[in-house]
Parts: C-alpha cells; structure tokens; sequence
C-alpha cells in the first residue's frame, strides 16, 4: 500500500471531530484507526472468554486470539520466538518488571548505566534498585545538543557494569540513541541492554534482532492500540533465568503445599488473567502498521518534522531543546519561548484546537540539564499534515501576543 496522508487520516474516528482538532500529542498517546476499535469490538462482542483455561470453543477461540496477538507482536519486533514476548500493560511495566526480575541478581559492587536523557519510567525503577540492592546508578552525561552521548560509554563500562538501561529515543528531544555503540561497549564486558522504546516504536517496527539488545520495552497506546497493553520482549537465554516477579495464576507448572514449579516464558511472567483484549487490540494495531509504507512515512514524518523545526528556529524567542537535524532524531520536537510559560502557551493553543503538551513530559533531570523546569512539545505522527503544523505556528503567534 503507498502512502497517503489524507486517506490515512480518514481511518481515525477522532479526526471527524468538529471543530476539527489538530492532535499533535502523540508522543503522550497515538490515536486508534477504526480497524484497531472494529478488532476491539469483534473480539469482546464474539470471543471474550478466559485464555489458557477453558476447554470449550469460546475459550479455545480466546486463547487463539490471545496466542495470535503474541505472534503479531513477536513479527513487529522481528524477534526469534513467542516465548521471548511478554504482555505487561505498558512500558512503565514493563521496565518495572525487568528491574525487579533483572535486578534480583544484582548488588554492591554491581553497576547499572542510565542516561541523563531518560523518561522517569526508566530512571525511577533503576534508582529504585539502586537502593534496595547497593547496586551503584551510573549516569551517561548528554551533549552540547542534548542527545545522549554514547561515544561516552566507553569510560563507564568495566566489569562492574551489569546493565545499561536506555531509551531508543527521547520523549523530549526526539533525539535517537547510537544503540549500536551501546550494546557493542556492553557486550565487550558481558553486560546487558534493556532500552525504552516507548517513542521509537511508534515510527516504525523496531528490529529487535538487529539492534543486538537484550531486552525492549514498548506500549500499545503510543502505537495506534489501546491502553493498558504494553510489551516487554526479552531473549530467550536471558529471560529463562529471570525469576518471576507476580506469581498466582497461570504462571505455575504445579502447586503443591509443599513446592511449586513455573510455567515456561512467556506464562511464567504472566500471572493472572491478562488483558487479553488490548492484546487482541494491540495485535490489530500492529498488523495495521505492518501493512503501511514505512520508507514514504518516515520521508513524510521527516518533511514535516524538518518544517516545524526550521520554522521555530528562525524565531529568535524560541530555543528548541535537542539536535536540529532530522536525521538525528524523530519528529518530536519540544522547545521553550522566552517570558511564556509552557503551561499558559498549551492552554492557550488548546483553545484553537491545537493539541500539545506543556510540562516536564516525566523527564525532569533532562529539563535540569537544559536549566529548565518545563518545555513546550509538539509531537508528530504518520496523520500529521502541513495544516497541523500551520495551526501551531499561527497559535504561536496569537499566544506570544496575548501572553506578553
Ligand atoms: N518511556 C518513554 C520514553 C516515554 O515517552 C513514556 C511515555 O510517555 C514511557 C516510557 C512510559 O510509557 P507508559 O506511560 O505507556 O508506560
């Protein structure tokens, strides 16, 4: 299928709103096209059952669904197996889960790398760690433009470095990390990689393979599927030997009063009844992306994303947080305008329909190392158009006006 902007907006319920809305708050959450609600839908209306329980056809139907969601997720990340793909409800989750499964094995003496760049999601649960096991939390300093400075990692990797935790992307910045010289620089000291890709898997199916990580982490409602369904993908050999973290249900190969013994992954990580129709949902969703021409979309996304960055750049009121260039980053583009709080600049472009987060975005040491509290961000999807982009920058106009 080619790519075309307009048609594919038409997919999504939300853009028939009236007064028409321009929705540029992506990296918060991406919206559903009707062919995500219509599997929603299908699947609670005809097939909703328990799975992995029952023996009667509904259920056996259920758990088909449930298993076909698994194997949609497993075709995104281009991973080896099933097995390695775990339903959580969301990269919060997801990174909790590993911290504390990963992190089991780890204390004094023991090293984990962050960045500075992070969302709290995956800055939080490895401080976290840090204090309950006496693992040491190192950080991997930005550069002069905000990215993460991977060339840097070479002076943090020994053998005390165990895991390194990093985003694929900013939620802030758009910036991308060199994923490839993080996980060469790990590897060297047998440490592993498990990256946030909360962002990047929004703009196009991750290849977890060829990326050499160990472990990723992504959410179904940033990647046109519902809430509440989120993915953590480990390999095999590393997942096998992680402890579970939830026990109870559906996770056990028996029970006594004695002992009990585990499933196997992916069950053993999956107590209790899951979401099973936002995995459905979530598997619809990314069957949908897989059906689109990513090369148009990304040259698409990158028109647009060029567009909005040079326009704020000639503004001299305007500082635009991260790298300037495309190529270095995604069409996520957060920036500050002098004398006009965030907060009050988002407000006011709400009230024209035009949808943008003002705020920390859950990355305040980021913000910190810009010497800011707060930004502005306009975050683009496959649907954005050229209308989108001239609303923001007229209610950016209007709102520097009537703020100052
Ligand atoms: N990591 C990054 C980079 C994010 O942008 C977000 C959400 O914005 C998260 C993690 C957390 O995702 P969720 O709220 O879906 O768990």
């Amino acid at each position: 299928m080619s790519f075309d902007s307009r048609a594919l907006r038409r997919q999504f319920p939300l853009f028939t709103r009236q007064p028409a809305l321009h929705y540029l708050d992506n990296a918060a959450t991406a919206q559903l096209p009707q062919v995500v609600l219509d599997a929603l839908i299908a699947h609670e209306t005809g097939r909703r059952a328990n799975v992995a329980r029952g023996a009667y056809p509904l259920a056996e139907e259920a758990t088909e669904a449930y298993a076909l969601a698994r194997e949609r997720v497993r075709r995104f990340l281009n991973a080896a197996s099933v097995a390695e793909v775990v339903f959580t409800s969301g990269t919060t989750a997801s990174i909790n889960f590993f911290a504390h499964g990963f992190g089991a094995r780890l204390g004094a003496g023991d090293e984990i790398l962050v960045s500075e760049a992070e969302h709290h999601s995956n800055f939080v649960p490895w401080q976290q760690l840090a204090e309950r096991s006496g693992a040491r939390l190192r950080l991997l300093p930005l550069a002069a433009d905000g990215r993460i400075d991977a060339a840097r990692i070479e002076q943090f990797v020994s053998a005390r470095l165990k895991l390194v935790a990093i985003t694929h992307c900013s939620n802030v910045t758009g910036a991308l990390t060199d994923l490839a010289a993080v996980v060469r620089a790990a590897h060297a000291v047998g440490a592993r990689v498990m990256v946030d890709g909360a962002q990047a898997a929004q703009h196009g199916a991750p290849d977890v393979q060829a990326l050499g990580v160990d472990a990723y982490a992504f959410s179904g409602h940033k990647c046109f599927g519902p809430n509440a369904i989120g993915v953590l993908w480990v390999r095999a050999e590393l997942l096998e030997t992680l402890p579970p973290v939830f026990a109870g249900g559906g996770m056990v190969g028996h029970v006594s009063l004695a002992k009990t013994t585990y499933a196997e992954p992916p069950a053993r990580f999956e107590a209790g009844t899951p979401p099973i129709a936002q995995a459905v949902g979530l598997g619809a969703a990314l069957e949908w992306m897989a059906s689109l021409c990513w090369p148009e979309i990304r040259a698409h996304e990158e028109r647009l994303g060029r567009c909005l960055l040079d326009a704020l750049a000639a503004m001299p009121d305007v500082r635009i947080l991260g790298p300037r260039e495309m190529r270095e980053r995604l069409p996520i583009v957060a920036f500050a305008v002098d004398g006009v709080h965030p907060h009050d600049l988002t407000q006011v472009l709400g009230d024209y329909g035009v949808c943008l987060r003002g705020g920390h975005h859950c990355a305040q040491p980021l913000h910190a190392a810009f010497g800011l509290e707060a930004s502005a961000r306009a975050s683009l999807a496959l649907y954005n158009d050229d209308a989108d982009i001239d609303a923001l920058l007229a209610g950016l106009d209007r709102a520097r006006t009537m703020l100052r």
